[in-house]
């Protein structure tokens, strides 16, 4: 008897470039991308340690736990690092970009995250792009959590090399993930001694054995699921529009926020300004004296499929994160979400609002 997942036909090198291309075309780029055979880290780390090495000065930007996780592979790679750090209830700006590069000119390298779903913020890519692009520095960007949820345009905003993942807001699978890499990207990681070479970390095996070949020969056999449900999703993006599918993820962060501040009871965006708010997905600061991490245990009772969690380590006291991304990108979701927060509200003895949030909810969502 045949599976559907365990008997299929072979997925050759054809296809396997079809579904670069399709990646390519989502993000508007030029560049070479290469799809990697894992978690979106594995391309983030090949990307680091290709490119950065004891002669590298870099700038890295920290508006959450990605940008410490990055700073350490940095370092680890012998390059200086200098870390710009900024509250996790707002986004890095340009002029903060700017000064760091007055204060050290020697920045050749730039790691920022794009959006964080773990804090909810978003930082102005294009801004800061172009002062990046000024001083002549290398730019990557963890795209993983804003691509389809707000626009990814490595080549209109200057990105060297820009990561992404599906298992966000595409809606797709997390075991393969793409990166796109410039010219000078690659120009940096062959003239890298340190960069990984006949390793699963490095792209340079790609450049070398798959896109200077004409990508006709796989470097291993393909991941061969991951790879059907990363069409699958791109197709779904392509069918429905990525201009709808950004709009929903918009949509439903201005929907938890305002519903969020109408429900009350002491509940808040944990990001101040909506401008600097993710649309992949809202934070929320848990009311004082209220463990978030007990409030979405007990709203997750009423329904252990919302996409609620807590913030990850030290934040799992103060924030709440609606994850509202992919197929949850929705009004149901993001009512039945705040309606669950209300109900553990009740339970603490903390009036709320929940039709003032339906409301708010509704409101925002026709907007
Ligand atoms: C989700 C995410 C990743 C991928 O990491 P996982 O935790 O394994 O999903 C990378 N970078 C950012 C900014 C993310 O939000």
């Amino acid at each position: 008897m045949t599976h559907p997942f365990l008997d299929l036909a072979p997925l050759g090198a054809d296809r396997f470039a079809s579904i670069e291309d399709r990646v390519a075309r989502l993000l508007a780029t030029e560049q070479d991308v290469v799809i990697m055979q894992g978690e979106a880290l594995l391309p983030l780390e090949g990307a680091i340690r290709g490119a950065a090495g004891p002669g590298t000065t870099a700038l890295n930007v920290i508006t959450g736990p990605y940008g410490q996780t990055f700073g350490n592979w940095l370092r680890d790679c012998g390059a200086t690092v200098y870390d710009l750090s900024v509250p996790y209830h707002t986004a890095v700006t340009a002029d903060q970009v700017k000064e760091a590069f007055a204060e050290h000119p020697e920045i050749d390298f730039v790691s920022l995250v794009h959006a964080e779903a773990a804090t909810g913020n978003t930082n102005p890519v294009a801004e800061i792009g172009e002062v990046v692009r000024e001083r002549g520095a290398l730019f990557h960007l963890d795209a993983v959590a804003s691509v389809g949820a707000e626009p990814v345009l490595p080549d209109a905003w200057g990105v060297d090399l820009c990561v992404i993942g599906a298992q966000k807001a595409m809606g797709g699978p997390a075991g393969v993930s793409a990166v796109s890499v410039s010219e000078r990207a690659w120009a940096r990681m062959a003239a890298n001694p340190r960069a990984p070479r006949r390793s699963y970390l490095s792209l340079l095996d790609w450049k070398e054995r798959w896109i200077d070949g004409g990508r006709t020969a796989l470097l291993h056999a393909p991941a061969q699921l991951e790879m059907l449900a990363l069409e699958a999703c791109l197709e779904r993006i392509e069918a429905v529009g990525p201009d709808e599918v950004m709009a929903r993820h918009r949509r439903a962060a201005a929907a938890t926020r305002a519903g969020a501040s109408a429900l009350g009871g002491g509940l808040e965006p944990y990001v101040h300004e909506a401008s600097e708010a993710a649309p992949v997905a809202t934070t929320l600061r848990a009311p004082a004296g209220v463990a978030a991490s007990d409030l979405v245990a007990r709203a997750l009772e009423t329904d252990p499929a919302l996409p609620l969690a807590a913030g990850g380590g030290p934040l799992a006291k103060e924030m709440i994160r609606v994850n509202h991304y992919g197929a949850d990108a929705t009004r149901e979701a993001v009512e039945a979400s705040l309606t669950a927060l209300a109900t553990a509200l009740t339970d603490h003895g903390t009036d709320v609002d929940v039709e003032a949030a339906r409301h708010a909810v509704a409101g925002t969502w026709r907007r």
